[in-house]
């Protein structure tokens, strides 16, 4: 295994890339942007970004202005003793965490970005700027680690084709991959939020995935009239805070209309298990 350098500082970071790009001009660096409390979904996205990459950053960051909600913010779990441990089981070359004064000296970006055909739906309705935050820091990271490689989890799907289009849109140099969603063996995806749900709760947080299961099912057998799916989609989740569940494009998330018969979507969730927000989707 190789030796795990930790940089905090931005300036270093940007001189690691330089000097490396320098010394090995065909090398390839690849970039995992997470928020830490790392899990096995974190992992995997590691493993598959390691077969094009020859030098692996993972960055550490919990991002204050992508989230809408102070609480969750301040809630969100970190355990940076743990993410470290973790991440020494692996060949992880540098681990980034700038710290947040140094990410945004000035405060709050002015800039927005915004997809606004992307991001009136979906997680975006309920999550202002959630999306725009998003963005502002994958392209700075992107601007500091300069990564030929970067990949992002299918988990948070609507991020994904974000991004994705970003770097079309500014020609930014990184070929983006995409990662499998990791689950429990009972099918809860696996999120750093997940810690936040009680017993109880974790229990009945099955029911999404379960749910998206028996869609991909019925779909498979030939039941593929959107009204259809999407009624089971909300008969089983109607004893739930539903924040959105539906069947959408899979490139532009438009909502497939009840009489639609569709070839290919992605089934999406949002629920509140008591009072945490889990999102979950099916690519059918
Ligand atoms: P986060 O730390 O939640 O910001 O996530 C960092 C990256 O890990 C994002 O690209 C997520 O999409 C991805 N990710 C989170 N959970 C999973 C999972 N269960 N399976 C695959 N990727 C995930």
């Amino acid at each position: 295994l190789r030796q795990m350098k930790i940089i905090n500082n931005i300036f270093e970071m940007q001189e690691f890339s330089r000097q490396y790009q320098c010394q090995n001009p065909h090398k390839k660096i690849g970039l995992v942007p997470t928020m830490g409390y790392l899990h096995e979904g974190h992992l995997s996205l590691m493993r598959t970004i390691q077969s094009s990459c020859d030098c692996l950053v993972v960055s550490i960051f919990v991002n204050p202005i992508q989230f809408n909600n102070r609480d969750d913010l301040e809630k969100y779990p970190r355990d940076i003793e743990h993410d470290i441990a973790l991440l020494s089981g692996l060949d992880v070359d540098i681990l980034f965490m700038p710290g947040e004064i140094d990410v945004y000296p000035k405060g709050v970006p002015e800039i927005f970005m915004d997809y606004p055909k992307l991001t009136n739906k979906l997680c975006g309705i309920t999550r202002p700027g959630h999306f725009s935050g998003m963005l502002v820091i994958v392209h700075n990271l992107f601007q500091w680690v300069k990564p030929d490689y970067a990949i992002f989890g299918l988990k948070d799907y609507q991020q994904f084709i974000l991004i994705k289009k970003m770097i079309a849109d500014l020609a930014m140099p990184v070929k983006i991959l995409s990662g499998e969603i990791i689950r429990d063996p009972d099918g809860l995806a696996l999120s750093s939020r997940n810690v936040r749900l009680a017993p109880e709760e974790r229990i009945n947080a099955l029911v999404i995935s379960s749910t998206l299961f028996k869609i991909k099912r019925e779909f498979k057998s030939g039941k593929n009239q959107a009204g259809y799916l999407k009624k089971i989609l909300h008969e089983s989740l109607h004893k739930f805070k539903l924040d959105y569940a539906s069947v959408y494009d899979t490139d532009t998330l438009v909502e497939f209309g009840d009489n639609d018969i569709i070839k290919s979507g992605v089934a999406a969730v949002a629920v509140f298990i008591g009072e945490i927000r889990l999102i979950d989707n099916l690519i059918l």
